[in-house]
């Protein structure tokens, strides 16, 4: 695979984050975008953002920023982009009409073994693939934000996708040091932002039921689930509370049923507690970009010590 280059699609955010992870395992990176001013400013951010992780022990691989930098090239013309492509990571804005688009291009110009994947956070394969004659080589490859810090990838096939594209992929991601897993079939959703919206609208009800301050909520995730759930998932959290998963469920399942049954409906997420949700949180980080983005240094920072960590165990 090394000796063929990665193609990245769009220089945002997520884009930026893919170069850098597939340059720190050695491969070449192409990252192609249609706004000149985005790819230049990619490679700037790029370089200093690898300089800052090498000063604060934090760049991925054992090559040096210059190394990496040197397998990143940038480029606006999407035929040359993909010469010698093998993999194609497409990172453009979410819009259904954006992908579609793109990925009908990607279909008339790449060969017939590359692998065309979408960091799409919730669109549908079905939507994005289905027609494309190459719709056997094409994959939903989801990132957690940001990818150079957080591992999960969700592999998403369409359902006329190769086993093999699932698994060439798969042996990709593993080989640049991430965490895939496979969805067995689409869901809307996919399943990270699943939990997640479960968990979220759990929080939501229960600042609207006055049971907790949302400053309070955080330190029961940050403090206490979430201390659990970087090592262990739900399930085998429970496998070890109980002696084995169903001697668990045998135990709490009459009280987990209870306590379920009193969950309510699917937030508004407006109003009121929107508001009062926002303000707690404001008063802690502001929501301003200087402050923001300072939190979200300071949040990468403890992504990568708790990669360093989870490494060791
Ligand atoms: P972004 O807005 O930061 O970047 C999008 C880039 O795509 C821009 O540089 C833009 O110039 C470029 N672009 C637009 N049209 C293009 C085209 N036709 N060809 C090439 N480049 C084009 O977006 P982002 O936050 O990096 O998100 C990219 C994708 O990743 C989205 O599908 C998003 O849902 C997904 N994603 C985002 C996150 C997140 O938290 N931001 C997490 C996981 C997945």
């Amino acid at each position: 695979m090394k000796a063929g280059s990665i193609v990245i699609i769009g220089s945002g955010l997520i884009g930026r984050s893919w170069a850098m992870v597939f340059a720190s395992a050695g491969y070449k990176v192409k990252i192609f975008d249609i706004v000149q001013q985005q790819v230049t400013s990619a490679m700037e951010d790029i370089s200093k953002q690898m300089e800052e992780l090498k000063n604060s022990g934090m760049l991925r691989g054992s090559l040096s920023p210059g190394k990496q930098m040197s397998l990143i090239t940038g480029c606006t013309d999407l035929k040359s982009a993909l010469d010698g492509a093998v993999f194609i990571q497409e990172c453009i804005p979410e819009n259904l009409d954006l992908k579609q688009k793109i990925f009908r291009q990607l279909d008339a110009l790449a060969s017939d073994n590359v692998i065309l994947s979408s960091s799409t956070s919730c669109l549908s394969p079905v939507k994005i693939f289905t027609g494309l004659k190459h719709v056997k080589t094409c994959i939903v490859s989801h990132p957690v934000n940001p990818p150079y810090y957080v591992p999960l990838v969700e592999l998403v096939p369409h359902p006329e996708t190769d086993p093999a594209t699932v698994e060439t992929t798969y042996a990709l991601m593993k080989a640049v040091g991430m965490s895939p897993v496979k969805l067995l079939k689409d869901i809307d959703g996919f399943v990270l932002n699943r939990l997640q919206y479960a968990v979220i609208s759990e929080a939501w009800r229960l600042v609207k039921d006055g049971v907790m301050s949302p400053t309070d909520i955080d330190i029961v995730m940050s403090e206490g689930l979430g201390m659990r759930y970087a090592f262990l998932g739900p399930l085998e959290t429970a496998h070890l509370n109980g002696e084995g998963f169903e001697s668990y469920c045998q135990r709490y399942g009459e009280g987990i049923k209870r306590v379920l049954s009193s969950v309510g409906p699917v937030p508004d997420l407006s109003g009121e507690v929107m508001e009062k949700i926002h303000q707690a949180l404001s008063d802690k980080v502001p929501a301003d970009p200087e402050h923001l983005n300072a939190r979200r240094k300071w949040r990468d920072a403890c992504l990568a010590r708790l990669a360093t960590l989870k490494k060791e165990m």
